[in-house]
């Protein structure tokens, strides 16, 4: 089941279950975090983020370029960590070669750190996260302004009046729109401390049950212990929780989210439950 969620200007398409498949569409600027294993959904998009190699992320770049066709073709981005490079590049190759085409696309390896224009006031950065295999997480940058501090309180006269002397009123600043942690354990609280402070933060929660507490850290993905033990720590005006393990129906984790979470957090949203949000 689609998902589809709306922060003010921001809105987040997600289909997420473990092991079967993850994507994630953010407009603005309509790009892609991870592409699950291939769905039209994600046609025509200009831009994906991978967040590691495993195919229930990533199998779907290969069917995306094969829907691309025409004026599109040359203009799609693939950015992935920068230790799967190669073999991603060997696996659209192939994939062309089976599909009897030559894909047309730019492929850029990102590490922690590392960010990318994705429209007029946006960046993607990567950062750290912590799983069986390479993997980074993205927030989404806004650039904005905002008025001077010492000018808060003032007038929209005595403001208008200063700007035409010619002195600034504003000022930019960047502000981190959204994260998303993609796979990982609860390593990513130590390795990108700054995902509590993000605006919306998607995060995953793969397991519940405290028998499978083990098996998280073991697979490298959070419990929902994990959560639990910094819940006081999420600043976010949303957290967004996805990639469920197979083994829990998403109401089973709305009960636990209701039980352990809430109200220490801010409002929490569950992709694979139907949209709270009118
Ligand atoms: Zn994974």
């Amino acid at each position: 089941m689609t998902t589809v969620l709306q922060f003010d200007e921001l809105t987040l398409e997600c289909v997420s279950r473990a092991g079967d498949e993850t994507w994630i569409k953010i407009q603005p600027p309509g790009l892609a975090i991870d592409v699950g294993r291939g769905t039209p959904r994600l046609q025509g998009v200009r831009d994906i983020f991978l967040t590691h190699g495993h195919l229930d992320h990533a199998l779907g770049v290969a069917y995306l370029l094969s829907l691309r066709r025409g004026p599109e073709k040359e203009s799609v981005r693939i950015h992935c960590p920068v230790e799967i490079l190669g073999a991603l590049e060997d696996l659209l190759v192939a994939a062309g070669m089976l599909d009897g085409e030559v894909y047309r696309y730019q492929l850029a390896g990102l590490e922690p750190g590392d960010r990318v224009e994705v429209g007029v006031g946006l960046a993607m950065e990567a950062f750290a996260s912590d799983h069986g295999v390479p993997s980074i997480g993205y927030h989404l940058i806004r650039h904005r302004r905002r008025l001077l501090r010492e000018l808060q309180g003032q007038t929209t006269e005595e403001i208008a009046s200063r700007r035409r002397t010619g002195e600034p009123v504003d000022e930019s600043y960047e502000e981190r729109w959204f994260s998303c942690t993609g796979d990982t354990s609860r390593h990513v609280f130590e390795l990108a401390p700054e995902i509590f402070e993000s605006r919306v933060l998607m995060i995953e929660c793969t397991f519940l049950d405290p028998a499978q507490y083990d098996r998280a850290e073991r697979f490298k993905h959070i419990h929902l212990q994990d959560l639990v033990a910094v819940r006081e720590r999420f600043k976010n005006e949303a957290l967004v929780l996805n990639h469920l393990s197979r083994r829990h129906q998403v109401s089973a984790l709305r009960q636990a989210v209701d039980q352990h979470l809430i109200p220490m957090t801010p409002e929490v949203f569950l992709i694979g439950e139907q949209n709270r949000k009118s």
